[in-house]
Formats: structure tokens, C-alpha cells, sequence
């Protein structure tokens, strides 16, 4: 009996170690780990059950052209760059705005896009100018670059969201003045939403780029190869296309 199950124990042993079990799926080599929040259309967001959208389809392109699949992990917005910091994913794809204070933690990959922060209002706002956001309420989305201007700003009162589109929700139960969210996802929720409209002003421009681990210069140098290739073939701008019509 006692020799029955030890044999049992060793046969479970062997299995388990043939099968890989408990490995985790991010270490193995033909696995490429993108992290995002599928909160931020056009870039990423669900349809149905499927994360879509031109961050998507970048990071498929790249995973194709590398040789590895591509596996997407949806998070909060403000674990993207831990999660790609601690190892968790292999790159960080979510419409990411390059930062100085960001580049402390993890590296940038060449930019994919430009892009800029805007102003979401209700259609018979007095907010016409940047400069009317001081002493207003003004909705963010969690750690995202709209947080940290808001945050400049005097003697307004910045109410933090987990998703772009709940401040947008608090904006149309007038809850609070204005919005600063980059310019494609205020296009779509202005859409989604009556009685909504965009400042005309941009409030700043800025880079996305793709997040890498700071020792992955590896990963990084095939990624910047990638884009470069993407963009002179075309393909990039064929992605973003797809998804943003151009006015
Ligand atoms: N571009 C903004 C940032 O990097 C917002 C990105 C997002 O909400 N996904 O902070």
C-alpha cells in the first residue's frame, strides 16, 4: 500500500514537471504579455469579448512579426506601468503618453502616434478656454496625464475615476464641469452622449509610445524595428485609419 501510492506520488511528480505545470505563461519565450485597460476607445476596449483597437492591432503586428503570440492582460490603468516594471507583462500598450517621471520606471519604445489631452463639456458651458478650468470641477481618469494637469490647475477640484467614461457620466449628471481626457476617446464618448461637446482648444499634444522593462533593450530595439517597418509600409497608418476617421 505504502509503496503503491509512493510509486502514485512519483508518477504525479513526472507529470507535472513534463507538463510545465504552475509555469507561468508571460515566462515562456514565444509569449508576448501586453498589459492595457481596455477602458480607452479607439486604442483598446471590448467588443463582445474581445479586446480590440489600434493598440491592439500594433501589438498583434508586432507579436506576428516576432514570431510570438500575443496575450492581452486588461488592467487598471494605473498598474500598466507596474505590471510592466515588475515583470508581470512584457510590454505596456494603452495609449501610454511618454512622461519624464514615467521614464524613471520603464523605457519607451520609439512613438507610434501623436495625440493631445482635450476639454469634454456640456454643450451650454461657460468653460470656451483652457484657462476657464480654474475654480471649476474637473473629472480625470486615475493616473493618467489629464490627472496630473488637472492638478495644476488653481483652485480647481479634480474628481478621479477608474474609467474615462465615468467621468463622462458625472459630466452628464452635472456633477461636474469639464472632462481632460486625450482627444480620440472624448471624441467617442461625446458621440456615445446627448449634450456633450469638445473645447476647441487642445489643452497639450503629446507621444504615445509602447512601455518596456528598463533592462529590456533587447525587446525594445526589435519593437523600434517593428514600428519603424510599420510606418514605412504604410500598415501603421492603415491600423490607425481603421479607427479614427479623419475629419
Ligand atoms: N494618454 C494618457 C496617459 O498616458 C491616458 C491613457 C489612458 O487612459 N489609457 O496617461
Amino acid at each position: 500500500m505504502k509503496k503503491k501510492s509512493f510509486v502514485l506520488a512519483a508518477v504525479m511528480v513526472a507529470v507535472l514537471a513534463l507538463t510545465g505545470c504552475g509555469k507561468k505563461d508571460s515566462s515562456s519565450d514565444d509569449t508576448l504579455v501586453m498589459a492595457t485597460n481596455a477602458e480607452f476607445p479607439p486604442y483598446e476596449y471590448y467588443e463582445g469579448q474581445d479586446i480590440v483597437g489600434i493598440d491592439v492591432e500594433i501589438a498583434q503586428a508586432i507579436a506576428d512579426e516576432l514570431g510570438m503570440t500575443l496575450k492581452i492582460e486588461d488592467t487598471a490603468f494605473d498598474s500598466v506601468i507596474t505590471s510592466v516594471q515588475t515583470g508581470k507583462a512584457d510590454i505596456g500598450v494603452a495609449g501610454l503618453t511618454v512622461r519624464a517621471d514615467r521614464l524613471e520606471n520603464v523605457d519607451f519604445t520609439d512613438s507610434y502616434t501623436t495625440a493631445a489631452q482635450v476639454i469634454i463639456i456640456k454643450e451650454d458651458s461657460d468653460i470656451l478656454i483652457p484657462d476657464d478650468l480654474e475654480g471649476k470641477k474637473i473629472g480625470v481618469q486615475l493616473g493618467t496625464t489629464g490627472d496630473i494637469y488637472a492638478d495644476d490647475i488653481s483652485d480647481a477640484t479634480v474628481e478621479r475615476y477608474n474609467k474615462g467614461f465615468e467621468a463622462v457620466q458625472s459630466l452628464t449628471q452635472g456633477k461636474i464641469d469639464a472632462v481632460i481626457i486625450d482627444r480620440e476617446p472624448a471624441k467617442v464618448f461625446v458621440s456615445e452622449n446627448e449634450g456633450l461637446k469638445i473645447v476647441d482648444e487642445e489643452f497639450t499634444l503629446e507621444d504615445y509610445a509602447i512601455a518596456v522593462a528598463k533592462d529590456n533593450t533587447e525587446l525594445k530595439d526589435k519593437i523600434n524595428q517593428v514600428l519603424s517597418e510599420l510606418k514605412d509600409s504604410g500598415k501603421l497608418q492603415e491600423i490607425i485609419d481603421k479607427y479614427i476617421v479623419a475629419e
